[in-house]
């Protein structure tokens, strides 16, 4: 299938783009480059041996998406482009209702006018607020805490509500629990601009020197060790997961929403020990509050992918860190 990937470039989009293209499909990344580093592709044509084809743009502006959605004879969207830092979306509503809620509606315009109506969509575990209990099924109820994790909830729903309003559309929700690692090769990985927000990187960065200590937030939650669980995911099962959504939507022609997650939750400091093991470095911590919004636990449940997708995730925590250790020792800077 002619795919394309609106922020492709970016860190889950490019390891999709090498999943879908080891899969035989003819992957396009579209990509505005205002979260991403456009070489990401040239790190995509060593790994792959082909040239990438690539289109820069805003998925906002429905007349290029639709002329390049006519020239590529695209045939499916999966749509990555969205903002996703919690903090920055409290302090800039606007910001993300206009990037992810107007340019989200905007793509679907194009695609609804190019008659492709074939969307696999980047949603996450956020849309399950702070779950009354673990696992989480996708039966469980939504709610949310901040901007960012309402314009996921709010775009679930306006996919929903096209699905009823016209049969044609084939929609994959896929809800992400916390996608880390990186390619095996450490050609392409994770690279957030400033201070990252999320464990990994920043576990990453103080293993490698840029950063003197990881600030744990809150060591008294009703867990095993004190510290925040979540479901770690490697981006290279993340990215298979996308390629087993597209094939489900193919074959079985209906909508779906579906957990990508291992089902397995691990504490910060079982990160940090994994980590540290893996990259033979100490990552000095020290406990800090938590952090406002923070839930104790979230882990998926894994069986609706496993039947529906016959997907399910092989990579464990050493996988995670070995991997995410290997890009960030040998590019300390991300793409810079
Ligand atoms: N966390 C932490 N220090 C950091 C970043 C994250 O202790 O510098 C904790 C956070 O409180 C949570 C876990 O690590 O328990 C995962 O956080 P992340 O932001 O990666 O994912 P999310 O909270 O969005 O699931």
């Amino acid at each position: 299938m002619k795919i394309l990937l609106t922020g492709g470039a970016g860190y889950i989009g490019s390891h999709t783009y090498l999943a879908l293209m080891g899969s035989g499909h003819v992957p396009v990344i579209f990509d505005d480059f205002s979260n991403s580093s456009p070489k990401v592709l040239e790190r995509l044509e060593r790994i792959s041996g082909q040239a990438v084809v690539c289109e820069r743009g805003s998925v906002a502006d429905s007349a290029l998406v639709q002329g390049l959605m006519k020239r590529h004879a695209i045939e499916a969207v999966v749509h990555f482009a969205g903002f996703k830092a919690v903090g920055e979306s409290v302090a800039q509503p606007l910001k993300y209702f206009d990037n992810n809620l107007v340019g989200m509606t905007r793509l679907l315009q194009a695609m609804d006018a190019t008659a492709c109506r074939t969307l696999v969509f980047s949603s996450s575990a956020t849309v399950y607020g702070d779950p009354a209990s673990v696992p989480i099924t996708e039966s469980f109820p939504r709610s949310h805490t901040n901007p960012y994790g309402h314009t996921k909830l709010v775009i679930e729903d306006m996919l929903s509500a096209l699905q009823k309003s016209d049969p044609a559309w084939k929609v994959a929700v896929l809800r992400y629990f916390n996608p880390v690692g990186a390619h095996p090769s450490g050609l392409i990985g994770e690279d957030p601009r400033g201070i990252p927000n999320n464990l990994m990187p920043f576990v990453a960065q103080v293993a490698v020197g840029k950063r003197p200590v990881l600030n744990v937030f809150g060591n008294d939650y009703p867990t095993p060790d004190g510290t925040g669980v979540r479901d770690y995911i490697h981006v290279q099962d993340l990215a298979q997961g996308h390629v087993a959504a597209l094939q489900t939507l193919a074959a079985k022609g209906e909508s779906f929403t579906v957990n990508l997650g291992t089902g397995q939750g691990y504490s910060v400091l079982d990160v940090v020990r994994a980590f540290e093991q893996a990259s033979g470095r100490q990552v000095p911590v020290q406990f800090a509050s938590r952090r406002e919004g923070d839930v104790a636990q979230c882990y998926a449940s894994t069986e609706r992918a496993s039947e529906l997708l016959g997907w399910r995730a092989q990579l464990g925590l050493d996988a995670m860190c070995s991997d995410s250790w290997r890009w960030q020792s040998a590019n300390p800077d991300g793409y810079a």
